[in-house]
């Protein structure tokens, strides 16, 4: 018997003039701004940090974009917050500081955090002046996040806290880490007694190691817990809720841009090294490849529309996550080979060896952050009905 696949759609979707109107207004802003601006990388990107270039965005209203005005926020469509995030890794922004607190902390807080959690944190995230990690994975669990081990025994005025978090992006640099604990019951009990911690990297007990990655930054951490007191008032939501407030985490985490424009520069930089006059074969091959990235970002624009539209397109977004991954792991060899013969100059040439090379020590980490490929295939079988 024939097995029935329900059918995916990606309904073709037009940003709004206001959303396309912003876009200039986000360009200039980033043209005058970004030869200004400090940065550890030539071709930074969301894991790139810069406290002084998330203040000037900051300041510009476009963190915190979709937010109530009442904390700070701008309340404008999430297809604005799309064109903004858009822009800054079209341009390699280095938006690193404040990325994961205007994707997701700051919404996470909104939506679970008490009243004095949004009043104290917002506004300072809206500024660009505070920043977050994520506390999910640990030595034994990844995927598997309801194995979670680190415990937060409760005791008078709050939680005592012991355990390891590891590739906790950005904790040596950052504020605040929301980290998934487990305050009752046992290891194997699975979803049931899990909660969330809005953690100060500060507190006395919490110790930040580094995790030194294969292009050689430091991005990743270590993060200790021992006997680390936390307050009761950091508390995110209700006890025992921490795993369905953070699947809904991962629904912003794996929906955006940045899961098939992480490594854009390649293609910037590929164009500029091939010169204005590309062989025929030169041009095909970059055809195929702005081909695409324009493919990709219809499909992530028809999510985007659907989400807007008051819908929850997981398995849609798990496919433009899927899919994202396999062109950015196979732009920076494609280009490689590309420029080693058709680059105008030995000079660029050389410079563009250097862009590839860092990209592809980057690119493995695309299988893994914000789900595994393995991991998201699942959700969209189940999601078909497949398993
Ligand atoms: C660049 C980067 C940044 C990161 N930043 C953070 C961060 O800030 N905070 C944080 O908490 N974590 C972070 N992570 C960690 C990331 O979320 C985990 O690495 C990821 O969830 C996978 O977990 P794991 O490494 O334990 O691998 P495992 O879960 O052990 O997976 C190992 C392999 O088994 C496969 N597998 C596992 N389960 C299944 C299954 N059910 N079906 C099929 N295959 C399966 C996986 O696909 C994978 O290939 C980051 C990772 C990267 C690469």
């Amino acid at each position: 018997m024939m097995m029935s696949i329900p059918k995916l759609e990606f309904p073709p979707f037009h940003l709004p003039a206001e959303a396309e109107a912003l876009r200039g207004e986000v360009r200039a802003f980033l043209k005058e701004t970004l030869p200004n601006i400090q940065s550890e990388d030539r071709f930074a990107s969301w894991n790139t940090p810069s406290p002084e270039f998330s203040r000037a965005l900051g300041a510009k209203g476009w963190l915190g974009i979709t937010w109530p005005k009442q904390y700070g926020g701008a309340e404008r469509s999430f297809l604005d917050r799309l064109v903004v995030t858009e822009e800054l890794l079209g341009n390699s922004a280095p938006a690193g500081s404040h990325w994961v607190a205007d994707r997701q902390s700051g919404p996470l807080l909104l939506k679970f955090g008490t009243e004095q959690q949004r009043q104290a944190i917002l506004p300072r995230i809206v500024r660009g002046e505070c920043y977050f990690s994520i506390g999910m994975s640990e030595p034994d669990s990844g995927s598997d996040l309801a194995s979670v081990r680190t415990r937060a025994e409760p005791v008078p005025g709050g939680f005592r806290v012991n355990g390891t978090k590891v590739w906790t992006s950005g904790a040596h640099r950052n504020h605040y880490c929301i980290t998934l604990v487990r305050t009752s019951g046992q290891h194997g009990d699975r979803h049931k007694g899990l909660s969330q911690l809005l953690v100060d990297l500060k507190t006395p007990g919490v110790t930040i190691r580094p995790i030194i990655n294969l292009a050689g930054r430091h991005d990743w951490n270590e993060v200790t817990f021992s006997d680390a007191f936390i307050p009761e008032d950091c508390l995110i939501g209700n006890e025992g809720d921490g795993w369905l407030q953070v699947t809904s985490e991962l629904a912003f985490e794996r929906s955006g841009p940045e899961r098939f424009m992480q490594n854009v520069y390649v293609l910037r930089e590929l164009v500029r090294v091939l010169g204005r006059q590309p062989s025929k074969r030169a041009n095909a091959i970059l055809g195929r490849l702005i081909a695409r990235l324009w493919t990709l970002r219809q499909m992530s624009t028809a999510v985007a529309g659907m989400m807007q539209g008051g819908k929850s397109p997981a398995i849609e977004a798990s496919l433009v996550k899927d899919l994202g991954t396999i062109y950015q792991q196979d732009l920076p060899e494609i280009a490689r080979t590309l420029a080693e013969s058709d680059a105008t100059t030995e000079d660029d040439l050389a410079d563009f060896l250097d862009v590839a090379q860092y990209a592809s020590m980057m690119a493995p980490s695309y299988t893994i952050q914000g789900g595994t490929t393995q991991v998201l295939r699942g959700i969209v079988a189940r999601g078909l009905g497949l398993r």
